[in-house]
Protein backbone atom coordinates (compact mmCIF):
# COMPACT_ATOMS: atom_id res chain seq x y z
CA UNK A 1 0.00 0.00 0.00
CA UNK A 2 1.32 3.28 -0.67
CA UNK A 3 0.12 6.18 1.21
CA UNK A 4 1.00 8.85 3.27
CA UNK A 5 -0.89 11.38 5.42
CA UNK A 6 -0.14 15.22 5.78
CA UNK A 7 -1.14 16.25 9.54
CA UNK A 8 -0.07 19.17 11.51
CA UNK A 9 0.27 17.07 14.35
CA UNK A 10 2.85 15.36 12.12
CA UNK A 11 3.71 14.17 9.58
CA UNK A 12 4.26 10.86 8.79
CA UNK A 13 4.15 8.57 5.45
CA UNK A 14 2.13 5.31 5.71
CA UNK A 15 4.48 3.22 4.07
CA UNK A 16 7.61 3.03 2.53
CA UNK A 17 7.36 3.52 -1.50
CA UNK A 18 4.90 6.60 -2.06
CA UNK A 19 6.20 9.16 -4.35
CA UNK A 20 4.97 12.72 -5.08
CA UNK A 21 3.35 11.85 -8.50
CA UNK A 22 1.51 8.77 -7.80
CA UNK A 23 -1.92 10.11 -8.17
CA UNK A 24 -0.95 10.55 -11.26
CA UNK A 25 -1.08 6.45 -12.54
CA UNK A 26 -0.83 5.00 -15.55
CA UNK A 27 -1.21 8.30 -18.10
CA UNK A 28 -0.90 5.95 -21.12
CA UNK A 29 -4.06 4.21 -19.89
CA UNK A 30 -5.93 7.72 -19.38
CA UNK A 31 -4.72 8.92 -22.86
CA UNK A 32 -6.65 5.65 -24.33
CA UNK A 33 -9.56 6.46 -22.28
CA UNK A 34 -9.97 10.08 -23.39
CA UNK A 35 -8.56 9.84 -26.99
CA UNK A 36 -6.88 12.69 -28.86
CA UNK A 37 -9.96 14.67 -29.13
CA UNK A 38 -10.54 15.09 -25.39
CA UNK A 39 -7.31 17.38 -25.85
CA UNK A 40 -9.61 20.02 -27.80
CA UNK A 41 -10.39 22.79 -25.16
CA UNK A 42 -12.89 22.09 -23.21
CA UNK A 43 -15.23 25.05 -21.56
CA UNK A 44 -18.54 25.08 -19.69
CA UNK A 45 -20.51 28.26 -19.61
CA UNK A 46 -22.87 29.68 -16.65
CA UNK A 47 -24.27 32.86 -15.40
CA UNK A 48 -24.16 33.19 -11.79
CA UNK A 49 -26.15 36.45 -11.81
CA UNK A 50 -24.25 39.23 -13.64
CA UNK A 51 -21.18 37.55 -13.19
CA UNK A 52 -19.91 35.16 -15.86
CA UNK A 53 -18.41 31.95 -14.55
CA UNK A 54 -16.84 29.64 -17.10
CA UNK A 55 -15.41 26.16 -16.15
CA UNK A 56 -12.40 25.06 -18.16
CA UNK A 57 -10.84 21.49 -18.01
CA UNK A 58 -7.37 21.14 -17.16
CA UNK A 59 -7.42 17.29 -17.73
CA UNK A 60 -7.70 14.19 -16.23
CA UNK A 61 -5.44 11.91 -13.50
CA UNK A 62 -5.72 8.57 -12.48
CA UNK A 63 -6.65 8.31 -7.99
CA UNK A 64 -4.77 4.88 -7.03
CA UNK A 65 -7.89 2.80 -5.50
CA UNK A 66 -5.08 2.45 -2.38
CA UNK A 67 -5.20 6.07 -2.08
CA UNK A 68 -9.06 5.82 -1.04
CA UNK A 69 -9.35 6.11 2.87
CA UNK A 70 -12.46 4.42 4.68
CA UNK A 71 -13.57 2.76 2.62
CA UNK A 72 -12.64 -1.36 1.87
CA UNK A 73 -12.43 -2.81 -1.75
CA UNK A 74 -15.52 -4.20 -1.47
CA UNK A 75 -17.13 -0.55 -1.00
CA UNK A 76 -14.93 0.95 -3.47
CA UNK A 77 -15.75 -1.91 -6.45
CA UNK A 78 -19.67 -1.36 -5.77
CA UNK A 79 -19.23 2.52 -6.17
CA UNK A 80 -17.56 2.06 -9.15
CA UNK A 81 -19.77 -0.24 -10.77
CA UNK A 82 -22.65 1.85 -9.73
CA UNK A 83 -21.01 4.45 -11.46
CA UNK A 84 -20.31 2.21 -14.86
CA UNK A 85 -16.70 2.77 -14.12
CA UNK A 86 -13.80 0.49 -14.34
CA UNK A 87 -13.71 -1.70 -11.10
CA UNK A 88 -10.39 -2.44 -11.32
CA UNK A 89 -7.22 0.28 -12.19
CA UNK A 90 -7.34 4.12 -11.38
CA UNK A 91 -10.35 6.07 -10.68
CA UNK A 92 -10.35 8.28 -13.51
CA UNK A 93 -10.87 11.99 -11.92
CA UNK A 94 -11.12 15.57 -13.73
CA UNK A 95 -9.21 18.66 -12.98
CA UNK A 96 -11.44 21.95 -13.50
CA UNK A 97 -10.63 25.27 -13.27
CA UNK A 98 -12.40 28.67 -13.52
CA UNK A 99 -12.51 31.78 -14.82
CA UNK A 100 -15.43 34.63 -13.54
CA UNK A 101 -15.66 37.51 -15.60
CA UNK A 102 -17.12 40.93 -14.64
CA UNK A 103 -16.84 44.02 -16.25
CA UNK A 104 -13.25 44.19 -16.89
CA UNK A 105 -12.07 42.17 -14.01
CA UNK A 106 -11.36 38.94 -14.91
CA UNK A 107 -10.51 36.09 -11.57
CA UNK A 108 -9.04 32.76 -12.14
CA UNK A 109 -9.81 30.38 -9.19
CA UNK A 110 -7.45 27.45 -8.90
CA UNK A 111 -4.61 27.33 -12.10
CA UNK A 112 -4.80 23.79 -12.50
CA UNK A 113 -1.80 21.07 -12.47
CA UNK A 114 0.66 22.83 -14.74
CA UNK A 115 3.17 20.18 -15.86
CA UNK A 116 2.74 18.75 -11.98
CA UNK A 117 0.42 15.85 -13.42
CA UNK A 118 1.97 14.72 -16.49
CA UNK A 119 0.71 15.36 -20.17
CA UNK A 120 -3.07 14.43 -19.33
CA UNK A 121 -3.29 17.38 -17.64
CA UNK A 122 -2.23 21.14 -17.82
CA UNK A 123 -4.16 22.79 -20.24
CA UNK A 124 -5.14 26.14 -18.82
CA UNK A 125 -2.71 27.88 -20.82
CA UNK A 126 -4.18 26.41 -24.01
CA UNK A 127 -7.71 27.38 -22.72
CA UNK A 128 -6.94 30.90 -22.37
CA UNK A 129 -5.65 31.40 -25.22
CA UNK A 130 -8.97 29.36 -27.46
CA UNK A 131 -11.30 31.90 -24.94
CA UNK A 132 -8.75 34.91 -26.11
CA UNK A 133 -8.02 35.68 -22.59
CA UNK A 134 -3.92 36.81 -22.46
CA UNK A 135 -2.46 35.89 -19.33
CA UNK A 136 -1.80 39.64 -17.85
CA UNK A 137 -4.95 39.77 -18.49
CA UNK A 138 -5.72 37.56 -15.44
CA UNK A 139 -6.22 40.61 -12.54
CA UNK A 140 -6.43 37.99 -9.67
CA UNK A 141 -6.16 34.39 -8.76
CA UNK A 142 -7.98 32.54 -5.95
CA UNK A 143 -6.81 29.29 -4.55
CA UNK A 144 -8.83 26.57 -2.65
CA UNK A 145 -5.65 25.09 -1.50
CA UNK A 146 -1.88 24.75 -2.25
CA UNK A 147 -1.80 21.23 -3.54
CA UNK A 148 0.06 20.80 -6.89
CA UNK A 149 -3.24 20.10 -9.06
CA UNK A 150 -4.35 23.34 -8.21
CA UNK A 151 -0.97 25.90 -7.96
CA UNK A 152 0.89 24.10 -11.13
CA UNK A 153 -0.76 25.81 -13.78
CA UNK A 154 0.76 28.96 -11.95
CA UNK A 155 4.00 28.84 -12.76
CA UNK A 156 6.37 28.84 -16.31
CA UNK A 157 9.17 27.69 -17.05
CA UNK A 158 10.32 30.83 -16.67
CA UNK A 159 8.74 31.62 -13.14
CA UNK A 160 5.04 33.20 -12.90
CA UNK A 161 2.97 32.60 -15.76
CA UNK A 162 0.33 35.29 -14.69
CA UNK A 163 2.72 38.73 -14.59
CA UNK A 164 -0.24 40.97 -12.96
CA UNK A 165 -2.58 38.86 -11.23
CA UNK A 166 -2.97 38.90 -7.59
CA UNK A 167 -2.74 35.86 -5.42
CA UNK A 168 -4.88 35.40 -2.80
CA UNK A 169 -4.69 32.15 -0.88
CA UNK A 170 -5.76 30.86 2.42
CA UNK A 171 -3.35 32.38 5.74
CA UNK A 172 -3.68 29.12 7.14
CA UNK A 173 -2.85 27.07 3.91
CA UNK A 174 -0.04 29.56 3.17
CA UNK A 175 1.76 29.30 6.12
CA UNK A 176 1.63 25.17 6.28
CA UNK A 177 2.97 25.14 3.25
CA UNK A 178 5.60 27.67 2.87
CA UNK A 179 6.81 26.81 6.49
CA UNK A 180 10.32 25.68 6.25
CA UNK A 181 10.23 23.72 9.50
CA UNK A 182 7.25 21.81 8.63
CA UNK A 183 8.40 20.66 5.23
CA UNK A 184 11.41 19.75 6.58
CA UNK A 185 9.82 17.07 8.65
CA UNK A 186 7.49 16.21 5.55
CA UNK A 187 7.76 12.16 4.03
CA UNK A 188 10.08 12.44 1.22
CA UNK A 189 6.94 12.35 -0.97
CA UNK A 190 5.62 15.48 0.11
CA UNK A 191 8.85 16.76 -0.79
CA UNK A 192 7.82 18.24 -4.28
CA UNK A 193 4.58 19.25 -2.55
CA UNK A 194 5.95 21.70 -0.48
CA UNK A 195 8.71 22.66 -3.39
CA UNK A 196 5.84 23.64 -5.70
CA UNK A 197 4.21 26.16 -3.32
CA UNK A 198 7.20 27.52 -2.07
CA UNK A 199 8.45 28.49 -5.88
CA UNK A 200 4.57 29.66 -6.70
CA UNK A 201 5.28 32.13 -3.07
CA UNK A 202 8.60 33.58 -4.31
CA UNK A 203 7.46 33.43 -8.21
CA UNK A 204 4.52 35.69 -7.13
CA UNK A 205 6.38 37.56 -3.90
CA UNK A 206 4.89 41.44 -3.48
CA UNK A 207 0.93 40.34 -4.87
CA UNK A 208 0.00 37.27 -2.42
CA UNK A 209 -2.60 38.19 -0.46
CA UNK A 210 -3.58 36.25 2.03
CA UNK A 211 -7.39 35.96 3.30
CA UNK A 212 -9.15 34.34 6.71
CA UNK A 213 -12.11 32.35 6.38
CA UNK A 214 -15.60 34.02 5.30
CA UNK A 215 -13.51 36.94 3.56
CA UNK A 216 -15.22 39.26 1.27
CA UNK A 217 -12.75 39.41 -1.57
CA UNK A 218 -15.05 41.74 -3.43
CA UNK A 219 -16.47 41.53 -6.90
CA UNK A 220 -18.95 39.00 -5.84
CA UNK A 221 -16.49 36.41 -4.21
CA UNK A 222 -16.83 35.30 -0.05
CA UNK A 223 -14.45 32.19 1.09
CA UNK A 224 -15.63 29.69 3.65
CA UNK A 225 -13.64 27.25 5.56
CA UNK A 226 -13.06 23.98 4.44
CA UNK A 227 -10.73 23.19 6.47
CA UNK A 228 -9.27 19.31 6.46
CA UNK A 229 -8.00 18.37 2.91
CA UNK A 230 -5.27 20.74 3.61
CA UNK A 231 -5.05 22.66 7.17
CA UNK A 232 -6.78 25.97 5.51
CA UNK A 233 -8.68 24.31 2.53
CA UNK A 234 -11.63 26.89 1.63
CA UNK A 235 -14.33 26.96 -0.77
CA UNK A 236 -15.25 30.31 -2.63
CA UNK A 237 -18.75 31.42 -2.73
CA UNK A 238 -19.49 33.26 -5.96
CA UNK A 239 -22.99 35.27 -5.59
CA UNK A 240 -24.52 38.23 -7.44
CA UNK A 241 -28.28 39.55 -6.44
CA UNK A 242 -29.91 36.59 -5.32
CA UNK A 243 -28.24 34.08 -7.20
CA UNK A 244 -24.86 32.23 -6.08
CA UNK A 245 -22.63 29.16 -6.69
CA UNK A 246 -20.16 27.34 -4.63
CA UNK A 247 -16.82 26.16 -5.81
CA UNK A 248 -15.80 23.22 -3.04
CA UNK A 249 -12.69 22.60 -4.30
CA UNK A 250 -11.72 18.75 -2.98
CA UNK A 251 -14.46 18.97 -0.32
CA UNK A 252 -16.07 16.19 -2.29
CA UNK A 253 -13.43 15.13 -4.88
CA UNK A 254 -14.40 11.26 -5.94
CA UNK A 255 -18.02 11.49 -6.92
CA UNK A 256 -18.31 7.80 -7.19
CA UNK A 257 -17.50 7.24 -3.96
CA UNK A 258 -18.05 10.20 -1.67
CA UNK A 259 -21.28 11.13 -2.08
CA UNK A 260 -22.55 7.34 -0.78
CA UNK A 261 -20.09 7.35 1.61
CA UNK A 262 -18.68 10.87 3.04
CA UNK A 263 -16.69 9.69 5.76
CA UNK A 264 -14.55 8.28 3.05
CA UNK A 265 -11.70 10.11 1.88
CA UNK A 266 -7.92 10.23 0.24
CA UNK A 267 -4.97 9.65 1.28
CA UNK A 268 -4.12 13.29 0.67
CA UNK A 269 -6.21 14.82 3.22
CA UNK A 270 -4.39 16.51 5.71
CA UNK A 271 -6.38 15.41 8.62
CA UNK A 272 -8.93 12.25 7.16
CA UNK A 273 -11.55 12.96 10.21
CA UNK A 274 -11.23 17.01 9.91
CA UNK A 275 -11.87 16.44 5.49
CA UNK A 276 -15.36 14.22 6.48
CA UNK A 277 -16.40 16.37 9.19
CA UNK A 278 -16.22 19.41 6.77
CA UNK A 279 -17.43 16.98 3.77
CA UNK A 280 -20.79 16.74 5.65
CA UNK A 281 -21.04 19.98 7.04
CA UNK A 282 -21.44 21.44 3.45
CA UNK A 283 -22.96 18.62 1.79
CA UNK A 284 -26.00 19.54 4.29
CA UNK A 285 -25.38 22.94 4.03
CA UNK A 286 -25.79 22.57 -0.35
CA UNK A 287 -28.91 20.50 0.36
CA UNK A 288 -30.79 22.44 2.57
CA UNK A 289 -29.83 25.73 0.46
CA UNK A 290 -30.42 24.24 -2.85
CA UNK A 291 -26.99 25.86 -3.83
CA UNK A 292 -25.21 24.84 -6.97
CA UNK A 293 -21.73 23.51 -6.03
CA UNK A 294 -18.69 23.23 -8.62
CA UNK A 295 -15.93 20.65 -7.46
CA UNK A 296 -12.73 20.60 -8.88
CA UNK A 297 -12.61 16.64 -9.96
CA UNK A 298 -15.80 16.04 -9.86
CA UNK A 299 -17.42 14.66 -13.41
CA UNK A 300 -16.51 17.60 -15.73
CA UNK A 301 -17.74 20.12 -15.43
CA UNK A 302 -18.04 18.99 -12.27
CA UNK A 303 -21.56 21.70 -11.47
CA UNK A 304 -24.61 20.75 -9.84
CA UNK A 305 -26.91 20.25 -6.94
CA UNK A 306 -26.53 17.54 -4.22
CA UNK A 307 -29.92 15.47 -2.72
CA UNK A 308 -29.67 13.22 0.22
CA UNK A 309 -29.81 9.34 -0.62
CA UNK A 310 -30.64 6.22 1.57
CA UNK A 311 -28.83 8.66 4.26
CA UNK A 312 -26.18 9.72 2.47
CA UNK A 313 -25.95 12.26 -0.35
CA UNK A 314 -26.26 11.59 -4.26
CA UNK A 315 -24.84 14.14 -6.75
CA UNK A 316 -27.51 16.21 -9.51
CA UNK A 317 -25.56 17.57 -12.89
CA UNK A 318 -26.75 20.81 -14.26
CA UNK A 319 -28.66 20.60 -17.05
CA UNK A 320 -26.54 22.57 -19.33
CA UNK A 321 -28.33 26.32 -19.53
CA UNK A 322 -27.64 26.91 -23.23
CA UNK A 323 -26.53 30.86 -23.80
ZN1 LIG B 1 -7.20 18.49 -6.10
Amino acid sequence: MTSFNLSRRGLMMGAAGGTAALMVASPQVLRAQTGAAAALPTFYDRMVGDLRLTTLLDGYFGLDQELVTNLDAAQIVEGLEAAYLEASGPIPLAISTHIIRHGDQITLVDAGAGAAFGPTAGRLGASLGALGIAVEEVTRIVLTHMHPDHIGGLMGESGAVFPKASLHVSQIDHSFWTDESIASGAPESAQDFFALARAVDAAYAGRVELFSDGADLGGGLTTIAMHGHTPGHSGVRVSDGAEQLIIWGDSTAVAALQFSHPDSGIAFDADSAQAAETRRRVLDMVVADKIAVAGTHLPFPGIGHVEEKDGAYAWVPEHWRHM
